[in-house]
């Protein structure tokens, strides 16, 4: 046995400074006794660290670099929410424990759904589902539950044609059929258009406001005026709360059912596939549907509650969510408070309108000159000899930049989606819209070097569906 652990520390030149305060004759685990070789590679603390270090350097990350990805809301995480999340007492309990030994933990869980209650205006939240899609299945099953507890029988759900590709996505995998619905010229849903396709099998209408072209739909009095007489409801995808956050309240507007994403709007950090939250609103004739348990208070202790089933569209998700991810956003919620989220949105608001204006002479803004907290431009018509936004994409990866989102929407040629969210310095933002504008002009000037961008990254151009589908993941 000592053979085998001196085989692991031999070559470990550290020791050679610090002496090993281990003692060499441990018991082993009886299942590991005659096993010859461990075959873990006899590295050096240093070699280690200096591996994964030069790894993470390889990727872009928003502790890195400025992150305009549009429809994401890549704003810059607090680290203290980061050490909260971390505390042990969060840490270390567990979803079996006893009521009683995680009242703090359920406490903050019942703050967070008065909170987003309070951002929303909506009366009750679940915080179980773990994504912005996820939330939307929820919010649909919540419907289509209603419907069948009214005995009508709803199948279509309209989904306007800017929509982000859950929206559909979560409507068909909750068993309905989608009618799309074409925006009119201004990029946003006209009444006419919804009455056109409206008809008594619609269980609902799903909005995304500012919608994916960075622009608040204008006649959403009128279109849930227009829903709610057919007795269909109207669901708000807010995965893109940073425009509105202490200014509109979705419940106040007409929205009936609404999904949140924690993880885009309340700072907690995303990307690479999650965790994530997308809890759930619903104003109050839906709360008999929404997923079980909940947490309530009775005589100032919080009790985890599965009260009366019989509605609920049932679990979504292993006790009560992310819990980490929503102490996170907890945690950044109290901390800026109502005045410091509205803040926050006019901010957000204003970094993309001025990013907006320091370009709009250069490319198209398809949805007009003024935005909400992003916007798209269609770079058609205004670059080099047969160079597409995807070349402009790639060279913005040689400057040092995240590429903003591109092809999204489907609706705008040659998009390019823009969202440099509150946290970013006027100074930031001015380095990258110089750099962008240089790059339209190289474009012209000396279209080839677009053509083979990156040149400066890790690995230069991919197949993209290749990497996609057959990853390497070692080499
Ligand atoms: C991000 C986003 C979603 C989906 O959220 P996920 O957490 O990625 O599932 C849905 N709708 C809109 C408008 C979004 O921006």
């Amino acid at each position: 046995m000592n053979k085998l652990i001196n085989e692991i520390r031999s070559n470990r030149n550290t020791d050679r400074v610090i002496k090993c305060d281990v003692p060499l004759d441990i018991e082993m685990d009886v299942r590991y006794k005659g096993q010859k070789s461990t075959n873990i590679p006899n590295l050096s603390e240093n070699t280690l660290l200096r591996h994964f270090t030069n790894l993470s350097r390889r990727n872009y990350a928003l502790s890195t670099t400025f992150y305009p990805l549009g429809s994401c809301t890549m704003k810059y995480n607090p680290v203290v929410n980061e050490k909260i999340a971390a505390f042990e007492e969060f840490s270390s309990v567990h979803p079996y424990q006893s009521e009683e030994t995680v009242q703090g933990s359920l406490e903050i869980m019942y703050e967070l759904e008065k909170s987003l209650c309070e951002v929303s205006g909506m009366d009750n939240f679940t915080l179980q589902p773990a994504a912005g899609a996820h939330g939307e299945y929820a919010g649909l099953l919540i419907i289509a539950g209603y419907f069948k507890s009214i005995k009508e029988k709803r199948t279509k759900i309209i989904v306007p044609d800017s929509a982000h590709g859950t929206n559909p996505a979560s409507a068909a995998l909750a068993g309905f059929e989608i009618i799309s619905l074409k925006s009119d010229e201004n990029g946003i849903v006209s009444p006419e258009n919804l009455k056109a396709v409206l008809t008594k099998d619609v269980a609902c209408m799903m909005m995304t406001v500012p919608n994916t072209l960075g622009v608040f739909e204008k006649n959403i009095a009128e279109i849930s005026e227009i829903l709610h007489q057919n007795g269909s409801l109207l669901y708000y995808d807010g995965a893109n709360l940073n425009a509105v956050m202490g200014i509109v309240k979705p419940a106040d507007i007409g929205f009936d059912v609404m999904h949140i994403n924690l993880h885009k709007t309340f700072a907690t950090p995303h990307g690479g596939g999650g965790p994530g939250a997308g809890p759930v609103g619903v104003k109050a004739f839906l709360k008999d549907f929404l997923p079980v348990p909940v947490i309530v208070k009775e005589n100032n202790k919080f009790k985890i509650s599965f009260g009366d089933k019989k509605k609920s569209i049932g679990k979504m998700k292993a006790f009560f969510g992310n819990f980490p991810v929503l102490l996170k956003a907890c945690a950044y919620i109290k901390a800026l408070g109502g005045a410091g989220l509205k803040e926050a949105s006019e901010q957000a608001v204003l970094n993309a309108n001025y990013v907006l204006s320091s370009l709009k002479d250069k490319v198209s803004i398809p949805a007009g000159s003024v935005c909400m907290h992003e916007f798209v431009l269609s770079s058609k018509g205004h670059l080099g000899d047969g160079v597409k936004t995807l070349d402009v994409a790639k060279k913005l990866l040689d400057y040092g930049y995240y590429a903003p989102t591109i092809y999204f929407p489907l609706i705008v040629e040659e998009a390019m989606m823009i969202e440099p969210t509150e946290t970013e310095s006027k100074q930031v933002l001015d380095e990258f819209t110089d750099v962008l504008l240089k790059i339209i002009e190289e474009s012209v000037s000396n279209p080839e070097i677009l053509h083979n961008a990156p040149v400066n990254t890790y690995v230069s151009r991919l197949n993209e569906v290749e990497a996609a589908r057959k990853p390497k993941l070692h080499w």
